[in-house]
């Protein structure tokens, strides 16, 4: 066996990238939540050939002051929490300051960004993580974009696992209807190989939120809805659970937003399980768009690093609101409670 040593930066970078970047999907999640921390209203997401080629995410929020453009690509670097305390109260999407050090290590980036207070833009790049860290001048209004070239250029091993440019979009497209469902306030725009794909306004009142949801997932799905508005015991839940009539074959239409994050949880998908149990047929897929609100002390976020996952304080508690709410909403189209008994 060799001597132990410690890995160079940037193999260590790499290595990272593994846990957050796998396709262009994850770089559009890491970018496009950075760009909401930022206090973004409007975000632009180009991409082409799947995101595998290049892609380029504009906002317009905060920007990133010229002294802090490349610390920004350096890893554990974040402006987001300070100290244990800032972690356990954490109100930001990303905090473990590790996106773009995993990005920049695997492609070649270019970072623009014009902070709020400066007179002018800056660009720092950075290619397979061999950075060039000289700062030059650049024109970009307030905000910061971020392009994204030639995902694992200098990994061909990893780019081998990367699938067509349509299902490496398809996958990318399914981050931004997650990220457009979390966030009515902020505009966003989609396009791929110089097509627009979204085109969403901000959503303010509850017809436009309608209109975003049936833009991304299916007017259809709106039309077939039950609305969700409900509150006990310190959780609220809101959305639209689709009816047994709008049933899938897949699982691919279930939206769940546990204080504004989207999640994958055990727990929640089966207390909607056991609601829609007697009116689906075996096989058949629930669709749904649901926001579960709480005290952010009583989930735990901090699971994963893709955050997918959650930890409830009170599973049991969260279990029982969900299905009951539900399973109440659903009481009215339960096959007992119908004349011709089907649907
Ligand atoms: P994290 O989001 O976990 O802090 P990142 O590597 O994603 O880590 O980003 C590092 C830092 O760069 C952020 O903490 C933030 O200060 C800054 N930053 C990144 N993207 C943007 C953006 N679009 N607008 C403003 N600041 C940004
Ligand atoms: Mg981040």
């Amino acid at each position: 066996m060799s001597r132990i040593h410690l890995l160079s930066p940037r193999l260590a970078n790499q290595i990272a990238a593994g846990e957050v970047v796998e396709r262009p999907a994850n770089i559009v999640k890491e970018l496009v939540e950075n760009a909401l921390d930022a206090g973004a209203r409007h975000i632009d997401i180009e991409a082409e050939q799947g995101g595998i080629k290049l892609l380029r995410i504009r906002d317009d929020g905060c920007g990133i002051d010229k002294d802090d453009l490349a610390l920004s690509l350096s890893r554990h670097a974040t402006s987001k929490i300070t100290t244990l305390d800032d972690l356990e109260a954490v109100g930001s999407l990303g905090f473990r300051g590790e996106a773009l050090a995993s990005i920049s290590s695997v492609t070649r980036l270019t970072l623009t960004s014009h902070e709020q207070s400066a007179d002018t833009a800056w660009q720092v790049s950075a290619e397979g993580r061999d950075m060039v860290a000289n700062v030059s001048p650049a024109a970009h209004p307030v905000g910061t974009t971020v392009e994204v070239r030639d995902l694992f250029f200098n990994t061909p091993a990893r780019r081998k696992f990367l699938r067509t440019e349509k299902t490496e979009f398809s996958h990318l497209e399914e981050y931004v209807k997650r990220l457009a469902l979390s966030r009515y306030d902020v505009a966003f725009s989609l396009r791929h190989n110089q097509r627009t794909i979204h085109s969403l306004r901000p959503a303010a009142r509850p017809i436009d939120r309608e209109k975003r949801v049936a833009a991304l997932l299916s007017p259809q799905f709106i039309d077939s809805s039950v609305h969700i508005d409900a509150e006990a015991a310190g959780l609220a839940l809101q959305g639209w659970v689709g009816l047994p009539t709008f049933s899938r074959s897949q699982g691919d239409m279930q939206y769940f937003f546990v204080n504004g994050r989207v999640v994958r949880d055990k727990l929640v998908v089966h207390a909607i399980k056991q609601a829609y149990r007697d009116v689906l047929y075996h096989g058949r897929h629930p669709a749904f768009v649901l926001y579960l609100s709480l005290d952010p002390k009583l989930v735990d976020v901090n699971v994963h690093p893709t955050k997918h996952e959650v930890r409830f304080r009170d599973g049991r508690l969260v279990h029982d609101f969900l299905f009951r709410t539900l399973h109440k909403a659903l009481g009215d189209v339960r096959p007992d409670n119908q004349p011709n008994g089907s649907s």
